[in-house]
């Protein structure tokens, strides 16, 4: 269902067509496509994996791990923790987070390994807010996405260093949360860029122009997606330019997609920790590209893709025993 008419729609999209950020987000998701395609061509959803173990204390467990891999960030997290900034519920919480301005800490208690992760991949977000988060409010497009990945690869990290084996297991149901999540993401950008293609092309789009795109391409990127789906994405596209609020499934698309990667080249030398520390601070100055650049130097998208496959292939086995 369409939130607004298309001529309030069309009237969006014009005005996000002449907003750089958006043109610079839809020019990185264009890069990123053949790495996409292939994604969505080779990966499918995973079926969710139904073991679940209470876990009271991931949060303490987190703090270990923190301790003994990130000193620095473990100082910060005991310092918060003694300060009341991170604050925990005594109940689950869909608004897990970070605030941008405060740089508080919010998490729900899931009693469960996810508790843990999500500390991490919060506290990550925490160091890319500094120094800006007390003083300034906008956010770019390189911390939306790439802090996403880091905070991701950390995730990841911790993950991969569970001693106890069953906590292990548990935490393979959250990735494989992420793996479809991934492939869900990216099959909406490819219809939202499609959908910006039609608009550069007719002007506008329209109920008449879409389905002409879908009658006259049947391979096409909505595959089974009818109309209303379509509708559906068009309601994120209205969201592209306000307030450069990047829309979560690119975020989570790139985020995962690289989060994998960047936690795959940390297995392989665990000094490149130090490149992401760096990097962590420093994302509202440098450009998305740069960052990819400097975290890996010799990326092409089959390394990208191996690698989010080779986890793939991992979890597909492990949901299928
Ligand atoms: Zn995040």
């Amino acid at each position: 269902m369409l939130d607004l008419n298309y001529e309030e729609v069309n009237k969006i999209i014009n005005e996000e067509m002449k907003n750089d950020s958006v043109m610079k987000i839809v020019t990185i998701c264009k890069d990123l496509l053949p790495l996409f395609n292939k994604i969505i061509k080779k990966c499918e959803f995973l079926p969710e994996k139904r073991y679940e173990i209470e876990y009271e204390n991931s949060t303490s467990l987190a703090l270990s791990y923190l301790k003994i891999n990130h000193q620095e960030y473990y100082e910060e997290a005991k310092r918060m923790m003694d300060n009341n900034e991170i604050h925990i519920a005594d109940y689950s919480l869909d608004n897990a987070g970070c605030d941008s301005y405060s740089g508080e800490i919010f998490l729900g208690n899931n009693r469960n390994i996810s508790d843990g992760l999500t500390l991490i991949h919060e506290l990550f977000h925490h160091f890319n807010l500094r120094p800006f988060n007390r003083f300034h409010q906008e956010n770019t497009i390189s911390r939306e996405l790439f802090g996403e990945a880091i905070s991701i690869a950390a995730e990841l990290d911790f993950k991969r260093k569970l001693e106890d084996k069953s906590l292990l297991e548990d935490a393979k149901k959250f990735e494989i949360d992420y793996i479809n999540d991934a492939i869900d993401c990216i099959k909406k950008i490819k219809v939202e860029l499609v959908l910006l293609d039609l608009y550069s092309v007719y002007g506008k789009i329209d109920k008449e122009i879409i389905k002409k795109f879908i009658d006259n391409n049947e391979d096409n990127v909505f595959g089974p997606i009818v109309l209303e789906e379509a509708e559906s994405v068009i309601n994120n596209i209205t969201e592209w330019g306000s307030n450069l609020k990047i829309p979560l499934n690119i975020k989570y698309a790139i985020g995962i997609v690289f989060g994998y990667y960047i936690s795959d080249l940390i297995e392989e030398d665990n000094n490149k920790w130090k490149i992401v520390y760096e990097l962590n601070t420093k994302l509202y100055e440098l450009d998305f590209n740069d960052l990819l650049n400097i975290i890996c130097p010799l990326y092409n998208n089959d390394t990208i893709f191996d690698s989010f496959y080779k986890h793939y292939e991992e979890l597909k086995k492990a949901t299928t025993i």
